[in-house]
């Protein structure tokens, strides 16, 4: 059966000799460049703010949405 592919499988993949492992879930920890958008209410333009997150199963569901 074929499993879906998450974000941070992706990445783990691409990181994989450098990952470490959480100690909760067992998974590899990935750092994963976040990008998100806020806009401002004085200006109204929107401004993007880059995040380097770790990423493993205990965190990715809440991390990326
Ligand atoms: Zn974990």
């Amino acid at each position: 059966m074929a499993k879906a592919k998450t974000f941070a499988d992706k990445v783990s993949k691409a990181t994989h000799d450098f990952t470490t492992h959480c100690p909760k879930c067992g998974e590899s920890i990935v750092s994963a460049k976040l990008v998100t958008s806020e806009k401002s209410t004085k200006t109204g333009a929107w401004r993007f703010n880059e995040k380097l997150v770790k990423l493993c199963k205990c965190n990715e569901r809440e991390t990326i949405k």
